[in-house]
């Protein structure tokens, strides 16, 4: 299940692994919670500004937090598995009502299908953490900062609205640098040790992956790209 690769580092493979991890249920679970839109038309009618989403929120500690942080920015956590995204329903379930954030929802779907269910500029800000590294050349096509599926964000964001990526794999991250370029995004902010940035620490908010990556040591690497900007911009903290 886990193989060792030079450059990517240790590779998991994360459809394996939610082969053994599923939870019988999880499937009605997710289609019938009320944090869920259902179909690309519930998504589209219900959208507000301004409007973040994180796309592959995992168990939806990030976008979960980011909700209570600013309540004025409304949520969307996307995820392509039941059995991840149900972690997160059956949190929000847990809190008393009054606690309740009203600014998240979640889509359960494949970011392939991202245009379907988002109409073009209508999100302003997109964060991807931890993508799955899908460390073999053949399988590239799937990685979330591929200029493939940056092209596909592009066309939903907002001209001046960015993506902000964040990961431990530096193989992973050597590619994303390579593939913004030919998908119309413009370098505005690149770290190959985010937790050594003190500015940038005062916002960061923890991902479930950045904590644990993190305590073992792994340097976190972040860049933030524009839909337009200016490349004179480009800040970096090496080490
Ligand atoms: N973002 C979380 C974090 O940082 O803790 C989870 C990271 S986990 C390695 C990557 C997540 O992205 C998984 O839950 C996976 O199912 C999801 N994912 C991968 N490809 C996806 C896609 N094409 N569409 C939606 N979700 C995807």
């Amino acid at each position: 299940m886990t193989k060792n690769m030079p450059f990517f580092g240790s590779i998991t493979d994360w459809e394996e692994i939610m082969r053994l991890r599923h939870i019988p249920g999880s499937e009605d679970e997710i289609k019938k919670s009320t944090w869920v839109y259902q179909s690309p038309e519930e998504t589209q009618k219900s959208i507000k500004d301004p409007l973040f989403i994180e796309i592959g929120m995992g168990k939806g500690r990030f976008i979960i937090d980011n909700a209570f942080s600013y309540p004025d920015i409304n949520f969307i956590g996307i995820e392509m598995y039941e059995s991840v995204m149900v972690k997160a329903t059956r949190r929000l379930d847990a809190l008393p009502r009054e606690e309740q954030p009203k600014n998240l929802h979640f889509v359960r779907m494949d970011a392939r299908d991202i245009k379907e269910y988002f109409p073009p500029e209508s999100v302003d800000r997109i964060y991807l953490n931890f993508s799955d590294p899908w460390s073999k050349t053949r399988h590239a096509h799937r990685r979330l900062p591929s200029a493939l599926f940056l092209n596909r964000f592009n066309s939903i964001l907002k001209t001046g609205s960015t993506i902000e990526f964040k990961t431990d794999n530096l193989g992973l991250f050597e590619f994303a640098l390579e593939e913004y370029e030919k998908a119309g995004f413009t370098l505005i902010y690149k770290t190959y040790d985010l937790h050594a940035d003190e500015e940038a620490m005062k916002s960061n908010i923890m991902t479930e992956y950045e904590e644990k990556f993190s305590a073992k040591g792994n340097k976190i690497c972040k860049y933030i790209i524009c839909k337009t900007g200016s490349a004179d911009n480009v800040l970096t903290v090496q080490s």
